[in-house]
């Protein structure tokens, strides 16, 4: 017996040895430095060396003073194991971890519920959690170290759903024992390091019903006001979409951290609430007791680009600069993309110059702001820039160089890139450039090359790539393919009135008024209705939203007799509104007034109306600017004297002096 454990205790020593020889960065000086100043004698001593190495991040030279221990036959106590087990975590090397297992089998240890912990934590953290689990159902008393390290070894590898069951288990094995058992030395209690871990699988879960299911545990265990707990809360509301909760959680946490602020204000900005997002930070600027961080500037940003608030946008760039962050990659990316967004491409190119180690997000950004605002050009020039400083572009700058050649019709540069990004970068073209493409060659007239492209694609073609050539097919008048790709879009997204109007308007245009009647009866007979169009407009920091035909503004009776002088001067100045863009069945006259009331309209008289004479007006629209309002804008523009920016879900148009940049192409 005797004579088998000395065996086993020389082969660990010599398999540890080995493990240890392998790691990189080992300093021979280390172990005369251990003899000299430790003494080498005491085990306590050594285990403190090993903590402390451990705890400084030098998890290296932690493992080689255990070695260095073991050379000296010192035998190790409970206390040696779970931080020379946390280096091998930390350094991911399993075979060093399971090395330090068999010491710690050897001797004895590794059924003590913080060695097991250690253990499980290493396996998880290397990707074996099915080692982590039997050794997990193999301790036999089980503390919250244990059922934290398994649930969180679950979490971090993907595996949700198994985090989510082990809870359960948890929970029942905790009312099984009785809370008698709880007020002993081994008490079990939930703590708010695994509570963040379920919080975290229910976020990539994203399911209200099993996310409200945690927060109950969250209420019953006392962890409501606990920060940590409360923000991955916030998270986990948000990813399935119930933001209601997720606010009422922010407002609950008392001691709310610089982490509170962010996941709201970036929960509220990635869901397109910019004035909630803004709202937030000006009170988080107030509350003296956060300070906010190039995370929150970021956040921030993504809601001005989105709301196109050009003027909070250039206020939280001050912050930035006065924060000495704007040469920072990311924050500076961000700045970037807020600029281009709000219409100021000039102002985002010099911003893009200053950032230093310009990333692949920052080229892709610059690429897509000239792409958005129709400067192809300039797109391009950025584009081949980034690939002479040797930067690789990824899938989403291709996205943004497609989505250039298609804004400008650069049909051959368009299709060599496409080509090029397959051969060239070894990039699966994906459905977001198909549908470029699709539009490029739909635009230029080439319907049956982008119909041949999407039978040819080796993805599912979705709404975005048929509607592309429906709306080409409305374009370039071409019934047949219309129907086939209005039949597509009408399994793909059934409620969407949108492609019952524009086949409608395709049939009309060929004057087959029997197929126009029976889209219209089909279209009332479901109850379809288009998607309300709106538009924002910021003045003086504040946001403006404009509805089709809006009467909920205060302002309302003053910007319709505005509207309608301007119109009476654009009809003057010769202009005969273009009825195409609504449904052929209503009548002229009604036809006339639907027009007139976009909400793009509205926006435009009412920043006119209450902006300084020559500035520049800028109006976001959430659908295509319909021909119609192109056409009126770009006369209102003349005649008022003003350049006028309108962002419409696809591009930027810039009107001035009765022309507009998209060279009436978009
Ligand atoms: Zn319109
Ligand atoms: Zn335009």
């Amino acid at each position: 017996m005797k004579i088998t454990k000395v065996a086993l205790v020389a082969a660990a020593d010599s398999s540890l040895q080995l493990a240890i020889n392998q790691l990189p960065h080992n300093n021979p000086n280390l172990i005369t430095f251990f003899n000299k100043y430790v003494d080498t004698t005491n085990v306590w001593s050594w285990n403190s060396v090993i903590a402390d190495l451990a705890r400084a991040g030098d998890y290296v030279e932690s493992l080689l003073a255990f070695s260095a221990m073991r050379k000296l036959s010192l035998t190790p106590n409970r206390s040696t194991f779970p931080c020379a087990i946390k280096s091998c975590s930390a350094l991911f090397d399993l075979y060093a971890g399971k090395q330090t297992h068999s010491q710690a089998f050897v001797f004895g240890f590794h059924s003590d519920v913080f060695v097991s912990s250690a253990l499980i934590n290493m396996y998880s953290k290397c990707g074996y959690l099915d080692d982590a689990q039997s050794l997990f159902d193999e301790t036999p008393v089980r503390n919250m170290v244990s059922w934290t390290s398994m649930i969180t070894g679950y979490v971090q590898n993907g595996r949700p759903y198994d985090a989510l069951s082990l809870l359960k288990d948890f929970l029942t094995e905790e009312r099984l024992s009785g809370s008698s058992n709880y007020n002993n030395e081994n008490e079990v209690c939930i703590d708010s390091v695994a509570m963040v871990s379920i919080l975290a699988a229910c976020s990539s879960i994203s399911n209200k019903n099993v996310t409200e299911g945690v927060h109950g545990v969250v209420v019953k265990k006392g962890f409501v006001e606990n920060t940590r707990v409360g923000n991955t809360l916030v998270d986990a509301y948000a990813k399935c979409g119930q933001l209601g909760f997720s606010r009422k959680v922010f407002n609950e946490i008392i001691n709310k951290d610089v982490t509170t602020w962010n996941s709201m204000i970036a929960v509220c900005a990635q869901h397109g609430m910019s004035t909630e997002a803004l709202d937030l930070f000006y009170a988080m600027v107030r509350d003296a007791e956060v300070k906010y961080n190039a995370v929150t500037l970021s956040a921030v940003l993504l809601a001005c680009a989105h709301s196109g608030a050009l003027q909070s946008g250039k206020c939280t760039h001050d912050q930035v600069i006065k924060m000495g962050l704007e040469e920072d990659v990311v924050v500076g990316t961000s700045v970037v993309d807020m600029y281009c967004k709000c219409g100021r491409v000039g102002t985002a190119r010099t911003v893009f110059n200053r950032i230093k180690n310009k990333n692949v997000r920052s080229w892709t950004a610059m690429v897509a702001g000239y792409g958005m605002h129709g400067y192809a050009r300039e797109a391009l020039d950025v584009f081949y820039e980034m690939i002479r400083v040797n930067m690789v572009p990824n899938y989403i700058t291709f996205v943004s160089v497609l989505s250039a050649c298609s804004h400008a019709g650069l049909v051959d540069e368009g299709w060599h890139w496409f080509q090029t990004m397959t051969h060239k970068y070894n990039i699966e073209p994906g459905v977001e450039h198909y549908s470029c493409m699709v539009d490029l060659f739909g635009r230029a007239g080439l319907l049956n090359r982008a119909y041949d492209l999407i039978k040819r694609m080796n993805v599912r073609p979705d709404f975005v790539v048929w509607g592309s050539l429906l709306a080409a097919c409305r374009m370039h008048k071409n019934v047949d393919l219309g129907e086939i790709a209005a039949r597509k879009l009408f399994a793909l997204d059934p409620q969407n009135c949108g492609y019952y109007v524009l086949l409608s308007n395709i049939y009309a245009d060929a004057g087959r008024w029997g197929d126009v009647e029976k889209m219209r009866v089909y279209m009332k007979s479901h109850g379809l209705s288009k998607t309300p169009g709106f538009s924002l407009v910021e003045l003086k920091g504040r946001v403006h939203v404009f509805l089709v035909g809006d009467n909920e503004h205060p302002d309302h009776e003053k910007i319709y007799l505005y509207l309608e002088e301007l119109c009476m001067k654009v009809q003057e100045a010769g202009y005969v509104p273009n009825m195409t863009s609504v449904l052929h069945d209503i009548d002229c006259e009604e036809k006339e007034m639907t027009l007139k009331i976009h909400s793009e309209k509205l926006a435009v008289a009412y920043a006119v109306m209450n902006s300084v004479p020559g500035s520049t007006i800028q109006v976001i629209k959430n659908l295509r600017i319909c021909g119609d309002c192109h056409e009126t804008i770009k006369l209102i523009a003349k005649i008022v004297n003003r350049e006028i920016v309108v962002r419409d879900s696809k591009r930027f148009h810039h009107f001035c002096d009765g022309l507009c940049s998209c060279g009436d192409y978009w």
